[in-house]
């Protein structure tokens, strides 16, 4: 399969080009030139069948071509060694509980097959150069990241995260592990994470003795495989009878998870219709309203990691439907909600139903219960552990808030991070003493 950038003005890719490049050299997000159907047979096996088959079944439809079957497979069965149940919380409306991951989030599944199939190229494909990943973070990415690739051998993954500016659980969650996972406390903010990030990638010194790549959200060895548990969820539904009209709806801010449901649309999977939820940065219900798309900068919110003002995947769903605004509205809908409104969602379903939502899936469920018609199915993904956002939670719902034993171990382990300055020249010299 060839991949093509969204920007058109780069040579198509090879999977293992766009997979160690991440984003293409026009600054475009690749797309897979083709898009291959499953067979009717799948779709009526696929409720005798677990996560592992289903997934490997798609990750052939995507893959099957670049990789190998022994390959695919153990990079599969490897990766997704962990459930993603779908349960009922109305009697129309299931949570698609996406975070029984290593770190408790969505981004586990990403994260973890594209390690492995990272693992994969580079062992094919090395030219001696120790391969380091360099990964900016905000809080969640760089622990599914982490985590990811932790014990990944001949790997090296260097976290930056802004000192002060993550919570504990999520600094815990990335700066504890050791081994070939190094954190960086960069004494600045994000944005200062992400320029120093940018900068070695542009540093010939730096080029010339380590073969950098990113494990960003836009790689597409993270982002497609987020088809698979729309298919799980799809087989679940099957076997309790509700897979007639289901509608997906989203928790998003890169957009990346909702666009691979497309993808598995495209697929042949029978979804009627998708939800965006999105918290108060709505440029996409914005852009579903007007048919203008305009980012702007993000405001902070409950559900923190849908605070993105220009989503990167919209470049992605512009180009599957060759840019219709009409088109995206037929198949896309959308809905926001501010704090309060969060705060609202997870109180109310709590005490109706016992369900604890954290606030992305308190977006995700409020959309459905907002936009759902009837005899339709919603599930919405719920794409983090309640726990994760403790604080929050409990104060919404007046509980507490159960604390799974994988977070308590995080929460136990050492810091172990390596403070440096917001320079760039302080963080290549930090890169090239590595290397001795
Ligand atoms: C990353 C993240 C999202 C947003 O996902 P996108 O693919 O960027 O739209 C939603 N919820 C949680 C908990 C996340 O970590």
């Amino acid at each position: 399969m060839k991949y093509y950038s969204t920007n058109r003005s780069v040579p198509e890719a090879s999977l293992s080009e766009a997979v160690i490049k991440g984003l293409a050299p026009d600054r475009g997000l690749y797309m897979p030139a083709g898009i291959n159907p499953l067979p009717q047979a799948f779709f009526r096996d696929m409720q005798r069948m677990t996560f592992q088959e289903i997934s490997h079944a798609v990750a052939e439809a995507f893959f099957g071509e670049d990789v190998p079957a022994g390959e695919l497979r153990e990079i599969v069965y490897d990766a997704l060694s962990f459930d993603t149940p779908v349960v009922p919380v109305t009697e129309d409306i299931y949570s698609l509980e996406l975070f029984h991951g290593p770190t408790l989030a969505f981004k586990d599944v990403g994260a973890r097959f594209m390690a492995r199939m990272l693992r994969y190229f580079v062992s094919r494909e090395g030219d001696g150069r120790p391969v380091t990943v360099l990964v900016a973070t905000s809080g969640d990415t760089g622990s599914a990241v982490a985590n990811g690739f932790l014990g990944v051998e001949g790997i090296d993954v260097v976290v930056l995260y802004p000192k002060g500016k993550v919570s504990e659980i999520q600094e815990k969650q990335f700066a504890t592990l050791g081994r070939n996972i190094t954190a960086l406390e960069v004494d600045g903010t994000f944005d200062d994470c992400q320029r120093l990030v940018k900068a070695a990638f542009l540093d010939e010194e730096l080029n010339g003795k380590f073969r950098l790549s990113s494990a960003n959200s836009i790689n597409v060895a993270r982002f497609l495989p987020q088809a698979f548990y729309y298919f799980h969820a799809y087989a679940q539904l099957q076997r309790l009878g509700k897979a007639e009209n289901v509608v997906f709806c989203v928790p998003s801010g890169n957009f990346g998870n909702l666009t691979a449901g497309l993808f598995a649309r495209r697929m042949g999977l029978p979804v009627k219709r998708f939800i965006a939820a999105n918290n108060r940065n709505d440029i996409f219900l914005e852009y579903l309203k007007t048919g203008e798309y305009a980012p702007r900068a993000s405001v902070a919110t409950l559900a923190n990691a849908m605070d993105v003002g220009d989503p990167s995947n919209f470049a992605r769903i512009y180009d599957l439907y060759g840019g219709s605004h009409e088109a995206v509205c037929r198949e896309i809908g959308g809905y926001r909600y501010t704090d309060d409104e969060i705060r609202e969602i997870m109180r109310e379903t709590y005490r109706k139903t016992g369900y604890v939502l954290d606030p992305h899936g308190a977006c995700g469920f409020g959309a459905l219960r907002n936009g759902l018609q009837p005899g339709e199915t919603g599930v919405f993904l719920e794409t983090a552990h309640p726990a994760k956002f403790r604080d929050t939670v409990e104060a919404a719902i007046g509980a507490p808030v159960e604390m799974p034993e994988r977070l308590r171990k995080f929460m136990e382990g050492d810091k172990r991070s390596i403070g440096v300055s917001s320079a760039f020249r302080d963080f290549k010299a930090f890169l090239l003493a590595r290397e001795a």
